[in-house]
């Protein structure tokens, strides 16, 4: 795979603030820029993405998953019970994929490497999402209220079923 040259690529996020991106564990060139979303920011497609593609790589410091609670972290993403990865660091590309309940990409964990990968195609301007599973929704989504689009479609045709009734 052609990862290019450059290593740090640069992403605007908001009103002349950029984002670096280590490249070397995702895509390149990029087919996604960071933007935002219902949640903050959010990664979005902006060329095709097939069916099964390998997106990027969510990586970051490998911690002990006996400890990793104790860390008061929003990025720990669990590879067994024995390692988890602190992916809090802002190069991590994969961090700003937002949670679906109906997600076009999910993460494909081998060899204590976790690689996000396009579950169907993704349209250029696509949120791309993954579920971040059980434990996570339970803890940290449920009490808020899940902002996925699957969930906000949800609620809409429960509001108009009411106003009808
Ligand atoms: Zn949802």
């Amino acid at each position: 795979m052609n990862r290019g040259n450059k290593a740090i690529e640069r992403f605007p996020s908001r009103r002349g603030r950029f984002i670096r991106v280590d490249m070397r564990h995702s895509l390149s060139p990029p087919v996604f820029r960071i933007g935002r979303s219902k949640t903050g920011l959010g990664l979005f497609a902006t060329s095709p993405i097939r069916k099964g593609a390998f997106i990027a790589e969510y990586w970051g410091k490998r911690i002990p998953t006996k400890t990793a609670d104790d860390l008061n972290s929003k990025y720990l993403f669990e590879i067994n019970s024995r390692w988890t990865i602190d992916g809090s660091d802002r190069r991590n590309i994969a961090r700003y994929i937002n949670h679906s309940c109906r997600p076009n990409a999910e993460p494909d964990i081998r060899n204590g490497t976790i690689r996000i990968r396009a579950v169907k195609s993704i349209d250029p301007g696509d949120e791309i999402t993954y579920n971040y599973g059980n434990g996570y929704f339970e803890t940290f989504i449920k009490p808020l209220g899940c902002k996925c689009a699957a969930c906000a479609r949800k609620r809409r045709r429960a509001r108009s079923k009411r106003a009808r009734a």
